[in-house]
């Protein structure tokens, strides 16, 4: 079972990877999590992507490619894995099909956790951060003890950069850009499936189910 989640930053597309993954006993796959482990590991690959990432560029799409095949061959790989945040880009995607195609494999799913845009903007302005612990909260979902309070150390805690509307929204604008041009890409080949991620996170996930039975 080789899959591809879709979705906009603060649609819960993670969230569900990850569930996927333990329910089907496949590695969920995220890009970061495999830059850091060749940096760490001082790979060849690894050392080539960082100093793109030490100027604070982007790491070029071949050179994911590279990273993301190798890992695919790893043994854990066999039943399939779920790829979180890869591909980007239509590059990307072709040279993940090529590579595929290659090894006499394809890619079964691509996964859309599909959640408009103000309702996105709505759900991340709830979010607060105590700056001086670290810790995250919700003004509906993860409610501090005290209002406005850190539970952990007593500070005050605060919406983020990140998580105030425009900034949400330009982020939103730039991921419509890069994605919708994958969704068009996956839906032509037949393997696009959307499942509405405004529901709750168990809902969401049991619509998947679904379409994985
Ligand atoms: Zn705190």
């Amino acid at each position: 079972m080789k899959i591809i989640m879709l979705g906009a930053p603060g649609a819960g597309k993670g969230t569900q990877a990850k569930r996927i993954a333990e329910k089907f006993g496949i590695p969920h796959i995220s890009t970061g999590d495999i830059f850091r482990a060749n940096i760490k590991n001082g790979t060849e690959l690894g050392n080539k992507a960082k100093v793109y990432m030490d100027q604070g560029l982007l790491v070029p799409d071949e050179l994911v490619v590279d990273l993301v095949v190798d890992r695919l061959k790893q043994a854990d790989c066999e039943k399939g894995y779920i790829l979180d945040g890869f591909p980007r880009t239509i590059p990307q995607a072709e040279a993940l099909d090529a590579a595929l195609l290659a090894i006499g494999e394809k890619v079964d799913y691509a996964i859309n956790v599909e959640v408009a845009d103000n309702y996105i903007v709505e759900r991340m302005s709830g979010r607060r951060a105590c700056l001086n612990c670290g810790a995250t909260y919700h003004l509906v979902n993860i409610p501090t003890k005290v209002e406005g309070i850190c539970d952990v150390c007593g500070s005050e805690i605060v919406l983020r950069e990140d998580d105030k509307p425009e900034t949400v929204l330009k982020r939103l604008e730039v991921y419509h850009d890069q994605t919708q041009p994958l969704i068009d890409y996956y839906n032509k080949q037949g393997i696009l499936k959307e499942v509405d991620g405004r529901k709750t996170m168990s809902d969401t996930f049991e619509d998947i189910l679904k379409i994985l039975d």
